[in-house]
């Protein structure tokens, strides 16, 4: 662990009891400003749920396992139906989105919506972007207007899924406003983070993340 102070919403938290830096690691934190080491890092337990799932990507298990029993509650508690969009990502397909970013938007946009490669939750496995079944507002802002980006923001942390990429803290990510993209990080600091009303891992563990 980085050899700082605990933040105040940390006080009484075994912030060892995982690491921060290692991919394989619940907790790891992956910004613009600490990329993914090793670089060409690949998750050993990558499967595929058995939800919808469009662009067949596949996550951590455990990972998935959360995210079956989320869309189960959002069907059991709302009547909502979900759909996965994107999840585990390599650096090299990571590198393809990117420069294709680059050459449709220019740099400055992809910046704000597209992490380099090597640094993009993606690629750790434990990040996914959800959409909504029937498909509306899919990884654009209204999202987290739609019910299931409503229920998602509120509900997530009882599955261990973080809301990564709040609108009111792009300064402290470094990424714009994503209300489609939940990064699991365990039951543990999911609830700690919602019983202290932390939003962003950066914050909680005092780490840097936007440039
Ligand atoms: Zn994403």
């Amino acid at each position: 662990m980085p050899a700082h102070e605990a933040p105040p919403a940390a006080v009484g938290f075994d912030l060892a009891a995982f690491s921060t830096d290692d991919p394989a690691s619940p907790w790891v934190v992956v910004n613009k400003a600490r990329p993914v080491t090793p670089n060409g890092y690949e998750p050993a337990d990558l499967v595929y749920p058995d939800v919808p799932n469009i662009n067949h990507q596949p996550m951590r298990q455990e990972t998935a396992t959360a995210l079956v029993a989320m869309f189960a509650a959002g069907k059991a508690e709302a009547n909502l139906d979900f759909s996965v969009l994107s999840a585990y990502r390599s650096f090299s397909s990571q590198r393809r989105i990117y420069n294709a970013d680059i050459a449709a938007h220019g740099l400055a946009y992809a910046d704000a919506y597209t992490a380099r490669p090597g640094r993009s939750e993606h690629q750790t496995g434990f990040a996914v972007d959800i959409g909504a079944v029937p498909a509306a507002c899919s990884l654009a802002a209204c999202f987290g207007d739609t019910p299931q980006g409503r229920w998602l923001a509120a509900n997530a942390w009882r599955f261990g899924f973080l809301l990564r990429y709040p609108a009111d803290k792009v300064a402290v990510t470094g990424y714009a406003a994503e209300p489609w993209h939940f990064r699991y990080i365990g039951l543990r600091l999911a609830t700690r983070l919602h019983a202290v009303g932390v939003t962003t891992l950066e914050e909680f563990f005092g780490l840097p993340g936007g440039e």
